[in-house]
C-alpha cells in the first residue's frame, strides 16, 4: 500500500445492459447512456462480480476496478467485519432498472444454495396503472404449483400488486417475482447473477428466438411460504426514514430540502452506498468533498465515519450498508 494514497468516496462508470424488455427512462429520467439508445434495461451501478466489475469513473483512481481497490485498501474500504466475513468479496450489487415491458417470472437461489440472492426494489417512477407480481396468492404445495404451471395457469396463483412511486418491495431469495412494465426502480441485492426463469410470456427476441427457461432449477428454489403482498409505501421525508432492514443489507431513504446540511454518520464498520434518486448536492468529509448528481451511485469507504450532506436543490437518496 502506497502510504500517500488515501481512499476516498468513489463513483463508477455505469454498466448498461440491453434487454428485450428495456426502455428509454434510464436516459430520460436518470441521465444514463446516450439519447436514443434502444432498450436499455439495466444500469449496473456498482458491481463486484468478477465477470463484470465496476470501474472507477473519476478522481485519483479513475480507470481502476473496484476489485483492485478492495485488494489495495481491504478493510479500510469494506469495513473489518465485512472484509473478513465476505473474504474480501464485495457483497452487494446495485442497479437501476427500466422495465418498458414485463420481465420474466423468476426466482433466485435460496440462502442455503449456491449464489443466493435476496433483493429489494424502490420505485423511482411508475407509469399509471403499473403492477408487478411478487409471491404466491395462496398456499400451495410443489405438486399444486406443477399442475397450475403445466395447465398454463401460473399467473392465477401469483400475488399481483398495484405499484406507485415510493413503494418498496423486499424479495427474500426463493420468493417468486417479476418487475412489471412501466416501472423505473433502484434494485439492491446480494452479489449474485443467478436467475431461474420460469415463464417469459412466450416472447421472442429480434431473431425470433425465445429466451431459455430454467423450470427444474426454479422448482428447487421456490419458497411456497412466500404468500401475499409485502409492499411498503415509504415516501421520503426530510431527514432519514428506514426502508428495508434485513440480514443482508440495510437501506434508508434520505431527503434534504434546498440549501440544507445533514450529518450522515457511518461508524457502522461497513462501507456505505449512496444512490441519488432526485436532485443534487454534495458530500463533505474530513479531507474533501464530492458532488452528487441524480442517477449517480457513490461508494463511501468504511474508514470515512462522518459525512455531511449539503444540498443545492432538494435531494433524495438511498443509503445502504451491511448490518
Ligand atoms: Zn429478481
Amino acid at each position: 500500500l502506497d502510504l500517500k494514497e488515501k481512499i476516498s468516496p468513489l463513483k463508477f462508470q455505469p454498466i448498461l445492459l440491453k434487454k428485450i424488455w428495456g426502455g428509454q427512462k434510464l436516459h430520460s429520467l436518470l441521465g444514463k447512456g446516450a439519447r436514443g439508445s434502444e432498450k436499455i434495461g439495466e444500469s449496473w451501478e456498482l458491481s463486484g462480480l468478477p465477470s463484470n466489475p465496476s470501474i472507477i469513473s473519476e478522481g485519483q483512481f479513475e480507470g481502476e476496478s473496484l476489485l483492485d481497490l478492495i485488494e489495495k485498501f481491504k478493510d479500510q474500504l469494506l469495513g473489518k467485519k465485512v472484509y473478513s466475513g465476505f473474504k474480501g468479496k464485495f457483497p452487494l450489487l446495485f442497479k437501476f432498472i427500466d422495465a418498458a415491458e414485463d420481465l420474466s417470472i423468476q426466482v433466485h437461489p435460496k440462502q442455503d444454495q449456491a449464489d443466493p440472492k435476496t433483493e429489494m426494489w424502490y420505485i423511482i417512477q411508475a407509469d399509471s396503472g403499473s403492477t408487478l407480481f411478487s409471491g404466491f396468492s395462496k398456499n400451495l404445495t410443489g405438486e399444486d404449483f406443477q399442475s397450475y404451471f403445466e395447465n398454463g395457469q401460473l399467473l392465477d396463483i401469483l400475488n399481483r400488486d398495484e405499484v406507485n412511486e415510493y413503494d418498496a418491495f423486499y424479495l427474500p431469495s426463493g420468493r417468486i417475482h417479476t418487475i412489471g412494465k412501466g416501472l423505473l426502480l433502484a434494485e439492491i441485492q446480494q452479489s449474485s447473477d443467478t436467475t431461474y426463469r420460469i415463464y417469459d410470456f412466450d416472447r421472442v427476441d429480434d431473431f425470433g428466438k425465445k429466451r431459455e427457461l430454467h423450470v427444474n432449477e426454479a422448482r428447487s428454489s421456490l419458497d411456497f411460504s412466500e404468500v401475499g403482498s409485502n409492499r411498503k409505501h415509504v415516501p421520503p421525508k426530510i431527514g432519514s426514514s428506514d426502508l428495508i432492514f434485513s440480514p443482508f443489507f440495510n437501506t434508508r431513504i434520505w431527503k434534504a430540502s434546498k440549501e440544507q446540511k445533514q450529518a450522515i454518520e457511518n461508524g457502522k464498520d461497513s462501507f456505505l452506498v449512496l444512490m441519488t434518486l432526485k436532485g443534487g448536492g454534495s458530500i463533505r468529509w474530513k479531507d474533501g468533498s464530492l458532488e452528487l448528481k441524480k442517477g449517480e451511485t457513490t461508494l463511501i469507504p468504511a474508514v470515512i465515519e462522518k459525512l455531511e450532506l449539503i444540498t443545492d436543490t432538494e435531494i433524495v437518496l438511498l443509503e445502504t450498508w451491511i448490518p
